[in-house]
């Protein structure tokens, strides 16, 4: 079986380039970062040489697959004016410094919708990436809409909100798709059987297509089936458990695909859950 790109979510204390080196630490082949303070709107900008250290880093390192996460405080479907405005300005910078950074994905929480209506917020999520795409024409980094748990207002809780916002998206080839097993399970998604697991992946490539998913969350969770509540564990240590994850590390229709932890923890409990998966490989 060719080489997974197995990985998890590490830290760019000290400077963006450490995350190679604290993804390496680990065993990771994929990682992914913040690549600014995560709860801040504005970041202090990303340097030349701070990039090239990057760049370096990475080529010369066993990492194959960076993907960026966005700032928590995006809105891109929000109906508040003034969020609206700082939410695409915002998002705007997230993808310069991925592309500053040669970093092809950039993962976002689509939005939400702040008691406005589900179409409302799908339509002003699909309006808000019109208009940073076309300002963005050039641009390489394709930007994955992440599914969410759908806990309060947040949309992308079903494959179908995912593909509206694409529909109405004018450039879908600068779109692509991150599945988080921890959100889809609490939206409703059951995969804990071959069974389930089965139809949830058919459900998913007939409503998004298998060819969108550009990136896996392999998180397992706090909360059961359906709860709406998205609360990570450990690989093996919530209400999904083994078996899933042993089947999606096999499915061969997802080899290509990063595949990033975001449990609990920190590098000791990473590299455990990391072992754990490497050992499910047929
Ligand atoms: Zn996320
Ligand atoms: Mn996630
Ligand atoms: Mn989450």
């Amino acid at each position: 079986m060719t080489e997974q790109l197995l990985g998890a979510h590490v830290s760019i204390s000290g400077g963006v380039y450490n995350a190679i080196a604290n993804g390496e630490k680990i065993g990771a082949a994929a990682i992914q970062i913040f690549s600014k303070n995560q709860t801040r709107w504005v970041a202090k900008p990303l340097s030349d040489e701070d990039a090239e250290k990057f760049k370096t880093a990475w080529q010369n390192s066993t990492i194959k697959e960076v993907v960026i996460h966005d700032s928590y405080l995006i809105n891109l479907g929000s109906p508040k004016e003034e969020t609206l405005q700082k939410s695409r300005v915002t998002f705007l910078d997230e993808i310069a410094r991925a592309e500053k950074l040669g970093i092809g994905y950039l993962v976002f929480h689509p939005g939400s919708h702040l008691n406005s209506g589900e179409e409302t917020g799908l339509q002003k999520i699909a309006e808000s990436l019109n208009l940073i795409i076309n300002q963005t024409p050039d641009y390489k980094v394709r930007l994955l809409l992440e599914v969410t748990a759908g806990q309060g207002t947040n949309l992308g809780y079903r494959f179908e909100q995912l593909s509206s916002i694409i529909e109405q998206v004018e450039n879908k080839k600068r779109m692509g798709i991150c599945l988080d097993t921890a959100h889809i399970f609490a939206a409703g998604y059951d995969i804990r059987t071959t069974e389930t697991y089965q139809n949830t992946m058919a459900q998913f490539d007939s409503v998004l297509g298998l060819d969108n998913l550009f990136c896996i969350h392999l998180n397992d969770s706090k909360k059961e089936l359906g709860s709406r509540v998205d609360r990570h564990n450990n690989i093996g240590g919530g209400f999904i458990g083994i078996e899933p994850f042993r089947m999606i590390v096999n499915d061969p229709r997802l080899v290509k695909v990063p595949k990033i932890l975001e449990t609990p923890g920190g590098e000791e409990e990473f590299m455990k859950n990391l072992a754990l998966l490497k050992s499910f490989l047929n």
